[in-house]
């Protein structure tokens, strides 16, 4: 089977969002019985985003076999089937690394290796390997034409698409329409950003130019005449309200036509019901609620954009809109005391490292718990929950974290005695898909409808069974465990305690998406819409 390559390059700014738009092809080829997958490199030299602080990169994406990847394959895991892996993320640290130990190797036989070729081929071979046996592979590069340090990336696409020609291959570019207030539309970064394309030997085939609003055909006409490219591969790639809206944004602007035209390739119509059916539940909901969603990086929402679309999904599948009111966890407790829980009908304490703001999370699961409001706590939100229950249920005053009291006896949170002496960061944590087996008969798994499942994890401490007992007599539910290691990974209260309290110590967010929102999430908004509804009864009566 020949691989078709869709090369997405970005221009004039930052941040004009080309993992959504790479994802939303991705959708919109698979609408057309196409098989897909997706990669993205990134020229920065981190060898990969575990090490990066969440403020300054947004959330760490963590594949199914354990990578720690860019947000972008978040993206395009939610809008299309293709499940990624550790070869679909590439960063310049990583081709320099492997280039490098390849040498040390004696693998180039004492030639002097360069940027050209050897960098380059490297790359080019990356992304041969990460395009197996499917039809389209949907290649991005981070960053901005013009960036230095993207040139070697621009190099590999430029001579990959020169080695496989027009007709298996194509340059998507991504640009900005600037728009003044008094209505013009001005065309003129786009046009340099294109001719710095053209500097590097890219000719783009299709522009998706971000505007505020439709560009009349005249100023695609003005865009297609100065960049050569052909008017109707001109996009508006228009803002929308939902980023779930963009595939069919993109299908009405002709964009999935024009790419199987380009590449020579005969498919059926696209099939975008359930596109449409997502949106319509998103815009027209029934109802609404308000989640407090409790978390340490809270005004960096970036840092939590699984979480954050994982909820929205939830909301989807109840055809009820979530607000979510952020609240940075060392807000709570203090002179604000609990005020800014006040009202709302699910609390989500986030996952997170280091101490700040952990005092904070243990009062919103306690508030939760007391006030038997929905509750789900999301890794280090377990740690916190059972910390909680630990201290003021179980009686164990002490209770805490190895993360944060190393010496401490009554740590009901710790590393694993054959984790001890791993200390430091990057590769020392549980990654990547894990199985978990639920107890017959628990809330979690009339959730999961299933008593087998497989969730991803990141994270480095578990609660330690030795306090299990203790937990359990005082009326923990230990739900669910590591089938082989007897990790536990899931905990809730039992119905007559609470209507919905359930933690996680993995990441359901990571697997959750529109078209197929995860059961967590959309049993937790249930919860949530059944507490409003009870709270209005109450309020209606009194
Ligand atoms: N800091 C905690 C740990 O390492 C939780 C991590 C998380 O929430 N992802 O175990």
């Amino acid at each position: 089977m020949q691989t078709k390559y869709i090369f997405i390059t970005g221009g004039v700014v930052s941040g004009l969002g080309k993992g959504i738009a790479g994802a939303s092809i991705g959708a919109l080829l698979e609408s057309r019985g196409l098989t897909v997958s997706l990669m993205k490199l990134d020229p920065y030299i981190n060898v990969d985003a575990g090490t990066m602080n969440p403020f300054q990169h947004g959330e760490v994406f963590v594949t199914e076999d354990g990578a720690e990847t860019d947000l972008d394959l978040g993206h395009y895991e939610r809008y299309t089937n293709a499940v990624l892996t550790r070869k679909h993320n590439f960063t310049t640290g990583q081709i320099y690394d492997s280039v490098i130990r390849k040498e040390r190797a004696g693998k180039y036989l004492g030639r002097t290796i360069q940027v050209v070729p050897h960098i380059i081929d490297e790359i080019k071979d990356k992304i041969t390997e990460s395009s197996q046996n499917v039809d389209v592979s949907i290649v991005e590069i981070g960053g901005t034409v013009g960036d230095i340090e993207s040139l070697p990336f621009m190099e590999a696409i430029r001579q990959f698409r020169h080695d496989c020609g027009r007709e298996n291959g194509i340059f998507i570019h991504l640009t900005l329409i600037v728009y003044f207030e008094n209505g013009e539309m001005k065309t003129k970064p786009t046009q340099h950003s294109v001719g710095k394309l053209r500097e590097i030997g890219i000719q783009p085939d299709i522009l998706i130019c971000r505007t505020k609003y439709q560009m009349p055909q005249k100023i695609k006409n003005k865009i297609s005449l100065f960049t050569n490219v052909e008017e109707d591969a001109v996009i508006n790639g228009m803002d929308v309200a939902s980023v779930y809206e963009v595939p069919l944004m993109f299908n009405e602007e002709g964009l999935d036509e024009k790419i199987v035209e380009y590449l020579h390739m005969w498919t059926g119509r696209p099939k975008l019901q359930p596109w449409a059916d997502t949106v319509d539940c998103f815009k027209n909901p029934v109802g609404e609620v308000t989640i407090a969603f409790v978390g340490k990086y809270v005004e960096h929402r970036d840092s939590y954009e699984s979480l954050n679309e994982a909820l929205a999904h939830g909301g989807i599948a109840n055809r009820v809109r979530v607000n979510l009111r952020y609240i940075n966890s060392e807000e709570l407790g203090g002179t604000h005391g609990l005020d800014l829980l006040q009202g709302v009908h699910g609390i989500l304490v986030a996952p997170g490292f280091g101490e700040r703001g952990t005092d904070g999370k243990i009062e919103a699961v306690q508030y939760a718990r007391v006030q038997k409001i929905p509750f789900l706590g999301i890794c280090l939100g377990l740690q916190m929950a059972v910390i909680e229950f630990a201290r003021n249920v179980a009686k164990i005053p002490n209770a805490g974290s190895g993360e944060f009291t190393p010496n401490n006896k009554d740590n009901v949170i710790d590393l694993m005695p054959e984790q001890a002496g791993q200390e430091g960061t990057g590769g020392s944590m549980r990654l990547g898909g894990y199985p978990a087996v639920l107890k017959k008969g628990t809330l979690i798994a009339s959730v999961y409808d299933s008593e087998k499942i497989v969730e991803r994890h990141r994270h480095r401490y578990e609660v330690m069974n030795d306090f299990v007992p203790r937990l359990e007599k005082a009326g923990l539910i230990i739900s669910g465990r590591h089938p082989n290691r007897d990790l536990v990974e899931t905990i809730e209260l039992a119905p007559e305690e609470h209507p919905w309290f359930i933690a996680c110590q993995y990441h359901p967010e990571l697997k959750s998406k529109p078209l197929k929102p995860h059961p967590l999430f959309a049993s937790f908004i249930t919860a949530a819409y059944q507490y409003r509804g009870s709270e209005k009864e109450a309020e209606e009566s009194l």
